[in-house]
């Protein structure tokens, strides 16, 4: 059984104003106080795990340990066929130029070149979250949309690799679909889903 969330504060732990702001945006139905590693002067941790799940549990805990307070973390990344799932948990270093400045239409060719090589254009997005209690426990919760890598980019609404991102039984791209319509089924959406039904939601219905 999942354990049920019960306090009454969170840290988000992220230093991406989007993002906290994003989930501060759906936890506000249940009446919890919500800050952000950044706001706490929090440090950000290295992302030294090897899957989307150990990366969020490395950043929630990183933030349980400074502040004494339950966090929610969120890994998330583009995956390849034709690259057997890369650069999936490396997808915004994928991006880093020589001079270490993030360039997505430069890393959305070189995986559009890799897919047409390898004539496969199946790609999916993947998004963890961990929630942490300070007692060191984790539950973790995952979501995947798969679709096909698309050339050229389309659409400026979303970020990163939005633009070449068409999911399956979707003709728009990430990039082309307003936010409320990516936000309904993206990787995203449906990690926070199985997060509030599994920890936040009434039990009552
Ligand atoms: P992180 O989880 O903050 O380390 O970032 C993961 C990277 O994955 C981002 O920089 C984006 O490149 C990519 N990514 C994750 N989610 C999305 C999405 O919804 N759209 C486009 N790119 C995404």
């Amino acid at each position: 059984m999942p354990r049920r969330f019960d306090q009454s504060e969170l840290v988000i732990a992220s230093h991406n104003n989007g993002k906290v702001r994003e989930i501060g945006d759906l936890l506000r139905p249940f009446s919890i106080t919500v800050t952000s590693a950044e706001a706490l002067g929090l440090p950000e941790p290295e992302e030294t795990g090897t899957t989307f799940a150990e990366n969020a549990a490395l950043k929630a805990h990183a933030s349980t340990a400074g502040s004494g307070l339950p966090a929610l973390a969120d890994d998330s990344g583009f995956s390849v066929a034709a690259l057997d799932g890369a650069p999936g948990i490396h997808a915004g270093r994928f991006a880093e130029r020589d001079n270490g400045i993030r360039d997505f239409d430069w890393a959305m060719e070189q995986l559009h070149e890799a897919s047409q090589n390898a004539g496969n254009d199946l790609a999916w997005f993947t998004c963890a979250l961990a929630l942490a209690w300070p007692d060191g426990h984790t539950e973790i919760f995952e979501g995947r949309i798969a679709g096909a890598l698309v050339w050229p980019p389309r659409g400026s609404t979303g970020f990163g690799y939005d633009p070449v991102f068409v999911p399956e039984g979707h003709t728009e791209t990430f990039g082309e679909m307003s936010p409320d319509s990516k936000h309904a089924i993206s990787h995203r959406a449906i990690a926070f889903r199985k997060m509030i039904e599994a920890c936040f939601a009434d039990s009552n219905g």
